[in-house]
């Protein structure tokens, strides 16, 4: 219908003469919305069939509006588009982000980003700083959608502080964008990192936290009944040595943790799952893994598919697996410098969100750490998806269909 809507000049040339330039324009436009969508779709196509979002048109009264951008040069570099302000302590203070997707307007997004000297930033998806909260040395932050407390579903954002071995709870108030503390709650190790899990068996929420000494605790998180928060222990692990960053795969139910020396390990996210793990890759000969291991990141996409992705912090470098099956290795990217923008080295904590977040990242976004900001204190950089998707060929998948707000299961019982 959109494209009949564009060649609908073309049809009626008789009544209605078309000016060359005009028929130029509309037959480039034609081109750009027709022609290169379909290249897109069919080089995605060499890795899945899930990619048939990519550059479709959006037609509003006969007239694309928001027109795809074409797709980066294949086997170009990776870089970023935007960096947040640096965060307020100096040294190595900036570390793990998450991506908050507003409601109803994707531009509204935000980055959040610790500062574990100082506490949490907030950032628009132009790097600005909206709000500081200087609430302790807040290491990983993680968030999920639709946690039920008091009469509404908010918005829940937990960090671990590792000054005190609390997590500190937060929602997102959509209508000012800013972060309003709900809650803390003690846990039984000295907290290192810290993720989230939301069981798509049973709407259940967890919060993950990590140790130093690779101890693993899993607490249910629930409304208290007095607008607090309840959280009850129900599984303890360890996994061998320092362990920090961590990541639970809402649909596939697998809890990826970093063993920040030896590579990533794969156990179940439900509470029930035991310490039964598999080795997803390693540092050292035979892996594709630097140390130290640090943040990882879950990129969605339709039927199970997607990517995990790994930060290779002794090799400035990002490491990509299949989201399914074994999670065989798929590629390694680095971010170097473009745009006004440096390099990223010594990275940290990472975060991907495949969710389409017009205007600036409207094929999903990639979020890092950088150990080395050009220009002031450390902060975290943003790449648009497609630009990481076309560095390799064939492309990774660009898939924007997730909504991580849906509390639909999208994956048949196994
Ligand atoms: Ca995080
Ligand atoms: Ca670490
Ligand atoms: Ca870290
Ligand atoms: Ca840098
Ligand atoms: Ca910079």
């Amino acid at each position: 219908m959109p494209i009949l809507d564009l060649l609908e000049p073309l049809a009626h040339s008789p009544k209605r003469p078309v000016k060359p330039s005009r028929l130029f324009v509309r037959v480039g436009v034609l081109l750009a919305l027709v022609i290169l969508p379909a290249v897109g779709i069919l080089s995605a196509g060499a890795v899945g069939d899930q990619s048939t979002t990519l550059y479709l048109p959006i037609i509003v009264n006969g007239e694309p509006v928001s027109p795809p951008p074409p797709p980066p040069p294949p086997g170009g570099p990776v870089v970023a588009t935007a960096e947040t302000d640096p965060v307020p302590s100096s040294g190595d203070a900036a570390d793990d982000p998450a991506i908050w997707i507003h409601p109803t307007d994707p531009a509204l997004s935000l980055v959040i980003g610790t500062d574990k000297d100082s506490g949490l930033g907030v950032y628009d998806l132009s790097g600005n700083e909206l709000q500081f909260l200087p609430d302790g040395e807040l290491n990983n932050v993680d968030l999920r959608y639709g946690f039920p407390l008091g009469d509404q579903p908010v918005d829940l954002v937990t960090a671990g502080d590792r000054a005190s071995d609390t997590v500190a709870v937060y929602s997102i108030n959509p209508q000012n964008r800013t972060l309003e503390s709900v809650d803390s709650f003690s846990v039984g190790i000295g907290i290192y990192g810290s993720c989230m899990y939301r069981s798509p068996l049973d709407g259940r929420y967890f919060v993950f936290v990590t140790s130093e000494g690779g101890e693993v605790e899993q607490w249910q998180v629930s409304d208290n009944g007095a607008s607090g928060i309840a959280a009850n222990l129900v599984r303890a692990f360890d996994v061998g040595s320092q362990s920090e960053g961590c990541v639970a795969d809402d649909e596939t139910r697998y809890f990826y943790v970093a063993e920040e020396a030896e590579g990533i390990w794969k156990y179940g996210a439900e509470p029930g799952a035991g310490s039964v793990r598999s080795l997803v890759d390693s540092t050292g000969s035979g892996g594709h893994l630097e140390a130290d291991v640090e943040g990882l990141a879950i990129y969605y996409a339709s039927g199970g598919e997607g990517y995990l992705l790994a930060s290779s912090q002794g090799s400035d470098e990002f490491v990509v697996y299949d989201r399914q099956g074994d999670n065989p290795y798929v590629m390694t990217f680095e971010i170097v410098a473009g745009n006004g923008i440096d390099q990223v080295t010594g990275t940290d904590g990472i975060e991907v969100s495949s969710a389409p977040l017009d205007p600036l990242f409207p094929q999903g976004l990639f979020v890092a750490q950088d150990t080395n900001n050009d220009d002031g204190n450390q902060n975290f950089k943003l790449v648009p998806w497609e630009i990481i998707s076309y560095s390799v060929t064939p492309p990774l998948l660009i898939d924007t269909t997730y909504d991580p707000r849906s509390e639909e299961y999208r994956l048949p019982p196994e």
